[in-house]
């Protein structure tokens, strides 16, 4: 039985010890890893290997692009090493397992590095255009980016509420929404921060996503992610450029929930990891055949009311951190943030893994690199 580990340590040691029932499939797959240049304590690490025959299909699988996301992200990366690679033919398929891109992130339970960057916004080729692709993140820099210390939280709250309403009736939802997780590239010490330079957990990623698809005639990358969506069942989150419709995905994958990441479905984003792939395979590898999507295991919910506590959830962390405040706060601040991105309760873990093993189950059958 999975169990999701309780410090970034312990899930790398898991992971690293994973590695000769990789080699038992794979005997050429090795082991690497990108110290943190500063933490060298702190490390990206995959386990790889090639096709033993021909370079038929890849299979890549992601966790902890948001550093707490991980602490689930991770135990359903080893459900998948124990229930699904055992599946796959080494013969034709060569593997990419990353097990934290953003390993200060997962340390300090934080969805940022170490820079305040939102690594799922920094996926850019271009920083300079980005500078104005959010106005409406200006517009409610205030109530997003409050400068002042954490005390009183039920207070905070209410008041939270009562303005995050407010401007709900004004912009609506989806502007609301869009503000917010399209991401945002002026405000250093906002949330969805962006960065304005390439991260340096970014450009390992870029790097290993193209050394891995070369030579392959097919890819499939699954992002594993928590926080968004119902809380009881997992989304599928596709790519806004993907051509099949979220119904087809539904069916063909035999997944109940899937979206696409725009406006309507789910929400925008600049600089996506997922969006990047699309965008790479477009450009360099067009004749091939090409999935990405991210799991994301909801988790307060996606009712108006869930999505404004996720909201003020992020922003109070954010503000926490900055500015510090009461020892109760801070209490609050651990609690809430932590059950938002790593919910405790046994039974919500217990429904998450079975949603990814019908997931990876339909996925991987439907593209091809399972018979059964
Ligand atoms: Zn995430």
């Amino acid at each position: 039985m999975v169990r999701i580990a309780e410090t970034y340590e312990a899930a790398r040691e898991r992971f690293c010890t994973s590695l000769p029932a990789v080699q038992s499939l794979w005997p050429e797959a090795r082991l690497n890893k990108h110290a943190l240049k500063s933490d060298e304590d702190l490390s990206i690490d995959w386990i790889s290997a090639e096709a033993q025959g021909k370079k038929e299909k890849m299979l890549i699988v992601t966790t902890a692009e948001h550093g707490i996301e991980g602490y689930v992200g991770t135990a359903i990366l080893q459900l998948f090493i124990e229930e699904y690679l055992p599946n796959l033919d080494p013969r034709n398929t060569g593997i990419l397992l990353v097990h934290t891109i953003n390993p200060w992130g997962m340390k300090h339970r934080r969805r940022v590095n170490a820079n305040n960057v939102d690594l799922n916004r920094s996926f850019v080729e271009d920083f300079a255009p980005l500078g104005s692709a959010n106005p409406d993140y200006d517009l409610l820099y205030k109530l997003l980016t409050p400068g002042k210390p954490l005390r009183a939280v039920d207070l905070q709250i209410a008041s939270f509420v009562g303005q995050a309403i407010y401007n709900l009736a004004r912009y609506g939802m989806t502007r609301l929404r869009e503000a917010t997780l399209r991401g945002q590239f002026n405000h250093p010490e906002g949330i969805y921060y962006g960065g304005q330079s390439r991260q340096e957990e970014t450009a390992v990623m870029m790097n290993l996503f193209e050394q891995a698809i070369a030579g392959y005639d097919q890819m499939l990358t699954i992002d594993l992610h928590t926080g968004y969506g119902p809380r009881d069942q997992m989304t599928l989150v596709a790519s806004a450029q993907e051509k099949m419709t979220s119904d087809e995905m539904s069916k063909k994958f035999n997944i109940p929930k899937v979206a696409a990441a725009n406006p309507e479905e789910f929400y925008t984003m600049n600089g996506d990891m997922i969006e990047y792939l699309y965008t790479l395979m477009k450009v360099k590898f067009p004749e091939r055949h090409f999935y990405a999507a991210a799991f994301e295991f909801g988790t307060f919910g996606d009712s108006t009311l869930a999505v404004i506590r996720s909201l003020y959830t992020t922003v109070f962390e954010n503000r926490f951190f900055r500015h510090k405040g009461s020892r109760a706060a801070e209490k609050w601040v651990m609690c809430e943030y932590g059950e938002l991105f790593a919910p405790t309760a046994p039974e919500w873990f217990e429904k998450a893994q079975q949603d990814a093993r019908q997931a990876f189950g339909g996925i991987l059958k439907a593209e091809g690199f399972t018979t059964e």
